[in-house]
């Protein structure tokens, strides 16, 4: 029994998301938080992003990947220059601009670094749109104070610059984060070529880390991608596709035919959103398969009489904000005038109904394409609602968060649209906004 016993930072609180404590990141897919770590590394580069700060003290944190049994585990970490008088802190951490300064030393002394960005660069060459390439020169920024060298800059004609950066096994997650960021800014594709990949061991942190960016993608320029390459007069990678844990593939693909999303960083197979919304879709059918038979006085799926009419009048917000002008509860009304009455307590007999969830239907409106009725007399009812309101950890807000997410789950509504793939329903235009 030797030492202190470990501290670890219990909670911290991430603009936009909350509070998530060290057990609630412990129970995240590894997918979920490592976009948490990547948005936390990104902002802490001066790039959009999410802050992270440590409840105890303030400071800001990042999310760590330590492992155990071979998997890798996240916690919340204190960055080097923190308050070292927090409870939760636990020791220094080493200067990552050092190591980086010794580490780049010993890349760009590499032969074989060179020698992979030359290969690059004759395949890159095949294709006849090729106007020009560089290999790690500087690059002028056009959009940010500082310029990059990237590993290999190539123009095509047609189809504009883009980038190609080796990933070796040891390059940090901020030098990652850094250049991403730069040319998302910049608007150049950036393609992360995996160097050293090993799909039969367990992958180091730093590939998981490019692989997620990618979407779940693992690109390498191996020996049937060089031969493809001349053969096809293009430039074509392997890649592998992330499921689960593991590394399927590599199939042969074309780099002109991926997918190239706002963040720049392409992708052949999206891991990533498909699988998240795909999930939503199968908890959501069988509700909209039961309003469509619902009778408006009985039990929707076992809920009692109040909470009916929210999931019908929630449900006939998102058809609306779908482009779909349905009423689950089939009064005969348009939506706002269905929830007017539904709100109106001033209504003789039991009126306003869901007037109790004023503050959830106000939450839901304002994720949606439909946030624009909260200026007419339906925000003014979910104003003055006098209703003791149901709160979050009502079971109601629980079973529409978890059927509405894209609009009531703010960690979910956050990773989508981070991945450009908010569903338009839920978009709200940044132009009305305020
Ligand atoms: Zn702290």
């Amino acid at each position: 029994m030797a030492g202190k016993p470990k501290r670890i930072v219990e909670a911290a609180i991430i603009d936009g998301i909350g509070i998530v404590t060290a057990s609630d990141l412990l129970a995240m897919t590894e997918d979920r938080w490592g976009m948490l770590r990547d948005r936390i590394t990104d902002a802490r580069g001066g790039a959009e992003g999410l802050s992270a700060r440590c409840m105890a003290c303030n400071s800001s944190v990042y999310i760590r990947s330590a492992r155990r049994g071979g998997v890798p585990q996240p916690l919340f970490q204190h960055y080097s220059d923190s308050d070292p008088n927090c409870p939760w802190y636990n020791g220094k951490n080493s200067d990552p601009d050092k190591v980086r300064a010794s580490q780049y030393q010993g890349r760009q002394e590499s032969r074989f670094h060179r020698l992979m960005c030359e290969q690059i660069a004759e395949l890159v060459q095949l294709d006849p749109r090729y106007i020009g390439h560089t290999i790690a020169e500087y690059l002028a920024p056009t959009d940010s104070q500082h310029g990059r060298f990237p590993d290999i800059y190539v123009v095509w004609e047609d189809f504009g610059p883009f980038a190609v950066e080796f990933q070796m096994s040891g390059t940090f997650q901020t030098e990652v984060s850094a250049r991403c960021k730069h040319y998302e800014r910049e608007g150049i594709p950036l393609i992360w070529v995996l160097f050293g990949l090993d799909t039969a061991s367990s992958l180091p942190q730093s590939f998981r880390d490019v692989i997620r960016r990618h979407r779940g993608n693992a690109f390498v320029v191996d020996v049937p991608a060089i031969e493809a390459s001349r053969e096809q007069g293009t430039f074509v990678l392997s890649c592998h596709v992330s499921e689960g844990a593991d590394l399927t593939g590599p199939e042969l693909v074309r780099f002109d035919e991926l997918s190239f999303p706002r963040s720049k960083l392409p992708y052949f197979r999206d891991q990533l959103v498909g699988p998240r919304l795909w999930d939503i879709e199968q908890l959501r059918r069988p509700w909209f398969l039961a309003l469509n038979d619902w009778e408006r006085y009985s039990p929707l799926n076992g809920l009692d009489r109040d909470a009916s009419v929210l999931v019908a009048a929630a449900f006939s917000i998102v058809a609306h904000a779908n482009g779909r002008e349905e009423n689950y509860l089939k009064t005969r009304q348009n939506l706002v005038a269905m929830l007017n009455s539904q709100l109106n307590e001033g209504a003789s007999g039991r009126g306003g109904v869901i007037s109790q969830y004023a503050d959830l239907l106000e939450h839901l409106l304002r994720n949606t394409a439909m946030h624009s009725l909260l200026d007419t007399a339906v925000g003014q009812h979910l104003r003055r609602a006098t209703a003791e309101q149901k709160d979050e950890s009502s079971p109601e807000w629980r079973l529409l968060r978890k059927l509405l997410p894209e609009a009531l789950d703010p960690l979910l509504r956050d990773e989508l649209l981070y991945l450009d793939a908010l569903p338009s329903w839920a978009l709200v235009d940044c132009d009305t906004m305020n």
